[in-house]
């Protein structure tokens, strides 16, 4: 017999409301629960000085296919929300890749090998390296640090610093000592093998609560589901079958829960449950890393030669011009991500460093008018190798997790998320059906 479902959600960021949204257009009731004043978790928008931010700076890759599913879905256009570039990185007077139009993976060989800033020998063992990896499918038998994976395969070191560890850095927000090497090589394997489209960078011109998760209430609202702000979940009960989540405004009963909070928060949620001791076990094992985004707003005609640039040996690793990207006129969002020294400064330090490099680098002799540090200590989980990702299932077999740590091919990142929540909502689908 087909079991009717009724599910709660816990938390409204990128993976909470990717499940909502596939439940509701499949016409089950879903109930989501934030305990913030809004959407989005660790992608939303900030307002400060009368100015819109984010609570970091975020890039989106061609190949992140479910998450520009969903946000065309309910209702966003991929071509007016974003700034779509073909992949280019480019660390400012030391290094340059550009890639041309040509079908993958020939436009990555070809950008490889006619990078500025590296030697002939570089260029070639950087392109011998992509074809290796094709060989053997992006599948190493042995999970391995990035940085021993790179020196198996005779990267050497000025090609690391120019390439590879800025590459790892922005894709795992994992130093290449600690970095797991097969979730780098999935990264490459989605982004550079495939369409030439799936590596092109995706940089929004709206906020990331107004980009996804504010529509995706909007459609799951009139898909009959509810959505509840301010209203955190303090415990989650089995009892007679169901599950009720306890919040300060009452308790509400479900067929089934996906917990989709932060990974430490869902480790307290479920510590209370007996049946869910192994996932809480797995979920304590993580580590995390930061990321701090510095924004700094100069006069309107202050601006950089390209949208998205990186700093070679700086504190700065990437710089992002909003007035290029969102019509944000002179102002300037630098992005260190992963562990650092960077940590032990205070804001004001911080933001002083990052006026210093842009002063010395570009000769941007202004002040700006304001600054803005903001640090996300727990960014995302530290993504090492061999990591025991905790599943979607748990030992209760009606409430499921989601989450950009839970199992799956990718770091921690909004495609990682989406996909945790649309497998959630997949398998509580799946299970409606009826057994023949
Ligand atoms: C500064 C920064 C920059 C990043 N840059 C990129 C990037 O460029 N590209 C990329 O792909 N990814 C990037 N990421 C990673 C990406 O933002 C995350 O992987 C993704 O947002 C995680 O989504 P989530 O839904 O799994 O978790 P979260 O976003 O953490 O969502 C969990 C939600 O649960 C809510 N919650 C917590 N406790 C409760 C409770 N008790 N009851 C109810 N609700 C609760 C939280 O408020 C939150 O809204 C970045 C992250 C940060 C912080």
């Amino acid at each position: 017999m087909a079991q009717k479902l009724d599910v709660g959600i816990i938390g409204g960021g990128y993976a909470g409301m990717a499940a909502a949204v596939e439940l509701a257009a499949r016409g089950i009731p879903v109930t989501v629960f934030e305990s913030a004043k809004q959407l989005g978790g660790r992608a939303r928008g900030v307002l400060h000085n009368d100015t819109q931010l984010d609570n970091g700076q975020h890039l989106l890759l061609g190949c992140y296919s479910e998450t520009l599913r969903l946000i065309e879905l309910v209702g966003g256009d991929i071509r007016q929300d974003f700034l779509r570039l073909p992949l280019q990185l480019d660390l400012h007077g030391q290094f340059s890749l550009k890639a041309p139009s040509l079908p993958a993976p020939l436009h990555l060989l070809v950008a490889l090998l006619s990078a500025k800033g590296l030697t002939w020998g570089e260029r070639f063992k950087a392109a011998r390296f992509m074809l290796a990896l094709r060989r053997m499918s992006f599948r190493i038998p042995n999970d391995m640090t990035v940085a021993k994976l790179l020196a198996d395969y005779g990267q050497d070191s000025d090609l690391t610093l120019k390439l590879w560890e800025p590459l790892c850095i922005a894709a795992l927000n994992t130093p290449i000592k600690k970095a797991s090497g097969q979730v780098l090589l999935n990264v490459l394997r989605d982004s550079l093998n495939r369409t030439r489209t799936d590596s092109d960078m995706l940089l929004p011109r709206i906020d990331f609560s107004a980009l996804f998760p504010q529509r995706a209430a909007v459609y799951v609202e009139r898909h009959e589901g509810k959505v509840f702000s301010s209203c955190g979940v303090e415990t989650i009960v089995p009892k007679d079958g169901n599950i009720e989540l306890v919040t300060a405004q009452g308790s509400h009963s479900f067929s089934h829960v996906i917990c989709a909070t932060p990974p430490t928060i869902a480790g307290k949620l479920l510590s209370s449950v007996a049946a869910l001791q192994g996932t809480v076990a797995r979920i304590e094992t993580l580590e995390h890393q930061p990321i701090y985004t510095v924004y700094l707003q100069y006069p309107a005609r202050v601006a950089l030669s390209h949208p998205m640039l990186g700093l070679h040996r700086r504190c700065s690793q990437w710089l992002f011009d909003k007035g290029q990207i969102a019509n944000q006129s002179g102002l300037i969002a630098a992005v260190i991500s992963a562990e650092g020294i960077h940590q032990e400064l205070s804001q004001e330090e911080l933001a002083q460093k990052v006026i210093a490099e842009l002063r010395e680098e570009f000769g941007i002799d202004q002040l700006p008018l304001w600054f803005k540090v903001i640090a996300e200590k727990r960014a995302t989980f530290c993504c090492a190798p061999d990591l025991n990702r905790p599943s979607q299932l748990t030992g209760l077999p009606n409430l499921l997790l989601a989450g950009d740590y839970t199992a799956g091919d990718y770091p921690a990142t909004l495609e990682g998320a989406v996909r945790s929540g649309t497998r959630c909502a997949e398998l509580l689908y799946n299970s409606t059906k009826p057994i023949i």
